[in-house]
């Protein structure tokens, strides 16, 4: 059955011209545009989001992607909050040792001040750990055509929503949800089981305060009511 020029034509390649013959299609300047608007505004940037519950890999995550932008060359600036000073002030660590160097900060308008004009990559670690403001800040930077990767917590001690990742998720061109293995049954785990008795959201710690727990196995409520 021959094939019907109208659908070919409409068949784009990765340059975004036409495969085949036929009437012009309609975007077939797309490259010519294309051309010209990068010579006017800068390269558009993108938000990359890497999620999930403690011990699920996110910073190893996030340092992968790091280490693959220093191979392409691309200038790297890492950043997390001064509050996370678990096992380093001036380093991006994960719980299985591996590490880089980053810049720590109080606040996300102190992170944006901190960025220099040239950098291709802005990573984030402990993303939860931020203010409000942080939406604000990498929704600017990718505008200036940066790329930004966070890694944080979807989801507190209790299983809720742990702002302002949810608006980080919201506004990113791309989310990871990583896993860890939960410590009770060995399914992969989402939630992160508080392990001590403390009613702040915010309780920086390591396995000493939290394991990883899948959904059957996470026992919020015990947290709330003091009944652990
Ligand atoms: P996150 O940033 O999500 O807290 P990390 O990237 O720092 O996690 O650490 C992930 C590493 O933690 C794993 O590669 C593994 O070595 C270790 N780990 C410890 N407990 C667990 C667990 N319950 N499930 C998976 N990995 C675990
Ligand atoms: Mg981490
Ligand atoms: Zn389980």
């Amino acid at each position: 059955m021959p094939v019907d020029e109208r659908l070919v034509s409409h068949v784009p390649t990765a340059y975004g011209r036409a495969v085949s013959g036929g009437a012009p299609h309609p975007e077939s300047d797309v490259p010519a545009r294309r051309a010209a608007a990068a010579d006017d505004k800068p390269r558009t940037g993108l938000i990359e989001v890497v999620c999930g519950s403690m011990f699920s890999g996110k910073t190893e995550e996030l340092i992968r992607r790091v280490k693959r932008a220093l191979f392409a060359r691309q200038t790297v600036q890492a950043f997390k909050p001064r509050i996370d000073d678990r096992y380093a002030k001036t380093r991006i660590v994960s719980h299985g040792s591996i590490a880089i160097d980053a810049i720590a900060v109080s606040n996300s308008e102190s992170l944006e001040g901190r960025v220099a004009p040239d950098t291709d990559v802005v990573a984030i670690d402990e993303a939860q750990f931020f203010d409000r403001g942080i939406v604000e800040v990498v929704d600017r930077l990718a505008d200036a055509g940066k790329r930004v990767i966070l890694a944080g917590l979807d989801q507190d001690y209790l299983g809720r929503p742990f702002p302002p990742m949810p608006d980080l998720m919201a506004i990113a061109e791309e989310v990871t949800k990583v896993r860890a293995v939960c410590t009770m049954c060995g399914a992969s785990a989402s939630r992160s089981q508080r392990l001590i008795q403390a009613g702040a959201t915010v309780l920086v710690g390591g396995s000493e305060s939290y394991e990883a727990r899948c959904r059957a196995c996470f026992r919020a409520r015990d947290v709330a009511a003091g009944a652990l």
